[in-house]
């Protein structure tokens, strides 16, 4: 049986369709996904723009009951759809329950949100003229989501754009399109105009490029790569579509003398391998101070090999499998020109062949390394970091700051300046002082610097500026008779 797309309220098979394995064992079949068609993206998104100003004019706390009863529902089910997510993306079970409890969370969260959205007012310098400031919807909103958090980045963008009272078209990754099937499944059971939500699985290059390219469509929230980020903010200026994306990173841990060594490796660990390294906030640079290099590379090669890389849905699995081949090759490619710059391969690297055919690779930690080799710069998505030496806490900082990206930075001390001057001058959109680069709230902004992050922060207050638009109205009441 296919797997449906919703168009203009309705779930219809498309033109074709393409099949999901699971990466942790390649005969595991996970279903067949239908692929959107030009004239359904175009049906749906006809029904959008009416369907948007229906919702928008839904009383305050029928929105809310909407966007809370999502939430719930994926909380109350994050065990099902934590499993279904990891047996199609590849992160161990207990990742994958984790996303779709977190991906509750911004629903619940938005949920309160509905009944906080409070303007402004002022005084006109006019005499007898008030002002008025508040938020509107923007329109129909495009969602564009990637494979490494299927759940959890398409709810942070779209419980946000529900809640201030727009339409979403979603396009979710085509790698993981049953992730997307059953959060669809859950927003169409609701109260909803029909046509509000739409879902139209297919691949990038075709009815993501038509849906970043059409008029219809108001504002473009994407999480991907940088290559295809700056394409869709290409196709989105010639219609002065509104844009908010979150891309590639190259975040650095920079690892203090006077750092907790066993607290470092444990955050180095976590942040290098976590989800398989395939992570926007991953450790990719552990900036290390020479006095602690040589005690911290020695716990960090051991740790890596103690790593259990297995099946995802497996007891014990610590790492799972790489997400497709073709980012496993690219990975191996990685290995490869690492070496080539002259980087030695402390441990793993390697492709593994395990009890079930998947895409499994062992955690690789590359050591004397510099800034300017190519592993150092280039965002790899794969369980592989690197190690820079250091002499001092001033050069630490030049180095996590030397890069083209800016999201995630942080900093294992123990000494409060070296802290204090970190949070300040670290030159990303998130910091953190010892505790891993990855693993972010959902009430505060998320965001980053430099090529890492263009248009407006998510998440939080902060995601009302971009699923939102300001009218400024000016009163002149007249006086009373
Ligand atoms: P992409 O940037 O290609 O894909 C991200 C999303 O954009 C997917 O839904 C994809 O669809 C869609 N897309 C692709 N091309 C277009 C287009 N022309 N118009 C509109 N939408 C499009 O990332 P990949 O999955 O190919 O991963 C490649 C690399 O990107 C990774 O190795 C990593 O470096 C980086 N990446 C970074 C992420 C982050 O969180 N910062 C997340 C994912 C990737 P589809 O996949 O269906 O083709």
């Amino acid at each position: 049986m296919t797997e449906l797309n919703l168009i203009a309220g309705e779930w219809m098979a498309g033109d074709t369709a393409i099949e999901n394995r699971n990466p942790s064992d390649l005969t595991d079949v996970i279903g067949l996904f239908a692929q959107a068609s030009a004239d359904q993206l175009s049906a749906t998104l006809d029904r959008a723009r009416n369907a948007q100003l229906e919702w928008a004019a839904y009383g305050l706390e029928r929105k809310q009951a909407v966007l809370m009863s999502i939430g719930t529902e994926l909380m109350s089910r994050a065990e099902e759809l934590g499993r279904l997510l990891s047996r199609e993306e590849g992160k161990p079970f207990a990742e994958g329950k984790g996303e779709v409890y977190r991906a509750g969370q911004f629903f619940t969260y938005y949920a309160a949100e509905c009944l906080r959205q409070i303007g402004e007012n002022a005084d006109s310098v006019r005499e007898g003229v008030e002002i008025d400031v508040r938020r509107e919807p923007v329109g129909v909103v495009a969602v564009i989501s990637p494979w490494n958090f299927p759940t959890a980045t398409a709810a942070w963008k779209i419980a946000p754009a529900l809640c201030y009272g727009n339409a979403v078209v979603w396009k979710p990754a085509n790698l993981t399109p049953a992730s997307a099937v059953a959060l669809t499944e859950i927003i169409a059971r609701q109260d909803i105009p029909k046509g509000l939500f739409s879902l139209v699985m297919g691949s990038g290059g075709a009815i993501g490029q038509r849906l970043v390219e059409s008029p219809q469509v108001d504002a473009i929230s994407f999480t991907g790569s940088v290559p295809v980020g700056k394409g869709i903010a290409a196709a989105a200026i010639q219609n002065l579509t509104k844009v908010q994306m979150e891309m590639g990173s190259k975040n650095a841990l920079a690892v203090m003398d006077d750092a907790d060594l066993d607290l470092a490796v444990s955050l180095a660990l976590g942040g290098a391998f976590g989800g398989t390294g395939q992570k926007c906030t991953a450790s990719s640079r552990l900036v290390v101070h020479a006095a602690i290099h040589d005690a911290f590379v020695e716990k960090l090669v051991a740790g890596a090999k103690a790593l259990k890389v297995g099946h995802a849905l497996e007891e014990g699995t610590q790492m799972g499998p790489v997400v497709s081949e073709q980012q496993l090759q690219e990975n191996l490619a990685y290995v490869e020109l690492g070496q080539s710059e002259g980087a030695e391969l402390a441990c793993g690297g390697q492709r593994l062949e395990l009890q079930h055919d998947g895409y499994y690779m062992s955690p690789g930690v590359f050591v004397n390394t510099n800034n300017t080799m190519r592993i150092n710069r280039e965002e790899m998505f794969a369980p592989l970091t690197s190690v820079i030496k250091v002499n001092s806490y001033d050069e630490a900082l030049a180095i996590v700051n030397d890069t083209n990206f800016g999201l995630t930075s942080g900093i294992v001390t123990q000494n409060l300046a070296r802290a204090t001057h970190f949070r300040r001058h670290a030159r990303t959109g998130v910091v953190t002082v010892n505790l891993p680069t990855a693993g972010t709230d959902y009430h505060v902004p998320f965001g980053g610097r430099g090529e890492s992050s263009y248009g407006p922060r998510e998440q939080g207050k902060a995601a009302a500026e971009f699923y939102t638009t300001v009218k400024t109205a000016y009163i002149s009441a007249g006086t009373p008779i």
